[in-house]
């Protein structure tokens, strides 16, 4: 069933649920960042430990008491410098990283007594801040004169194609939507990354030079790897991870029945949220990280009543 025509009789399912202001407080950023003093003050409960656990808990292994030691002493250029040198998404890592069972997950002064230092607020204020000034930290190093192919562009692509580039290569991106940014832009809850935040990371990133960019190309439709091989010395493939489980019912499309990233997908390229069909009693089906993100966000859109089953 399109999300668009509702259908009447499969119970109600309507748009306009909430007032104009209690979609934009419901979608609007979930933690604000914090104010210059409240940095200071959360940056001075670091230990700045030797061997930092919540180094070693980092995927991306940023050096996390250097960029907070930066921050206390007033070196925010610094400490964006440290975040991404590391990991080029530090901006929205520090918005959607499970920050809980990694870096702060870790911290030492997360004890019983006390609360963990906030590292995914102190992450976010050194990016943004940098963000906001429009520093540009990176450059490309001599051509190496190789070029490279990357399809796909979500986190995985990008972070690969700036890499490349800062190494001297010349990079392509291809992607198959008209946006880049994967997930971060079509998937993440809203109100994680509120304010635009996914397009203006790949701006920034992009910034670097040296990577052209080509959207609405899909491998396997309008561009074949062959063809890829031949034409670029090296390819990456960073396609994600598309497809979902089916519900293995006989009916292909049972009436009412929407697939939760999809029906994501669409409320985060909406520009007016009261137009979006939501049911007043929800049941979400799988217990997963999707099914608490499309629970709480249709919950955010006025459905009275929302059961994960
Ligand atoms: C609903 C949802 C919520 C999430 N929330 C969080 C969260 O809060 N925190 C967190 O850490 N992670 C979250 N994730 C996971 C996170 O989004 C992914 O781990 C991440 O996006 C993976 O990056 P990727 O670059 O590998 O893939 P993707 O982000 O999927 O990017 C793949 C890119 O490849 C493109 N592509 C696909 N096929 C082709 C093709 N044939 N040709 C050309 N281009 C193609 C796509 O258009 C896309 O741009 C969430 C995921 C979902 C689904
Ligand atoms: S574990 Fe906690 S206190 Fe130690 S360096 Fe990391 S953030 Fe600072």
């Amino acid at each position: 069933m399109s999300m668009e025509t509702p259908d009447p009789a499969i119970g109600d399912i309507r748009s306009g649920r909430l007032a104009e202001d209690e979609y934009a407080h419901n979608f609007g950023d979930a933690h604000p960042r914090l104010t210059p003093n409240q940095a200071l003050v959360e940056s001075d409960r670091c230990y700045f430990c030797y061997d930092a656990p919540c180094v070693q808990a980092c995927p991306t292994q940023i050096d996390i008491p250097s960029f907070i030691h930066k921050i206390a002493t007033g070196n925010i250029k610094g400490s964006a410098q440290d975040i991404l040198t590391q990991n080029i998404m530090g901006a929205v890592c520090a918005r959607v990283c499970p920050t809980e069972i990694l870096c702060e997950g870790s911290c030492v002064r997360n004890t019983p007594e006390q609360q963990p230092v906030a590292i995914g607020a102190l992450q976010r204020y050194a990016t943004d801040a940098l963000f906001d000034a429009g520093i540009q930290l990176f450059k490309p190093a001599p051509s190496t004169g190789k070029r490279i192919a990357v399809v796909g562009g979500g986190p995985a692509g990008l972070s690969c194609a700036h890499r490349l580039a800062m190494l001297g290569h010349s990079v392509t991106v291809f992607d198959a939507r008209d946006k880049l940014g994967g997930l971060n832009e079509y998937g993440v809850a809203a109100y994680k990354v509120a304010g635009g935040i996914a397009l203006r990371e790949v701006d920034y990133l992009l910034g670097i030079g040296n990577i052209e960019v080509r959207l609405g190309q899909a491998l396997g439709r309008d561009i074949g790897l062959q063809e890829l091989r031949s034409k670029f010395d090296a390819v990456f493939l960073g396609v994600g991870l598309g497809a979902v489980n089916s519900l293995g019912i006989d009916a292909d499309n049972p009436a009412g029945v929407y697939d939760a990233i999809e029906y994501i997908e669409t409320l985060r390229q909406s520009r007016d949220l009261s137009g979006l069909p939501v049911g007043r009693r929800i049941v979400v089906i799988g217990g997963g990280m999707t099914a608490i993100d499309i629970a709480t966000q249709t919950k955010r859109l006025g459905a009275e009543d929302v059961t994960i089953v």
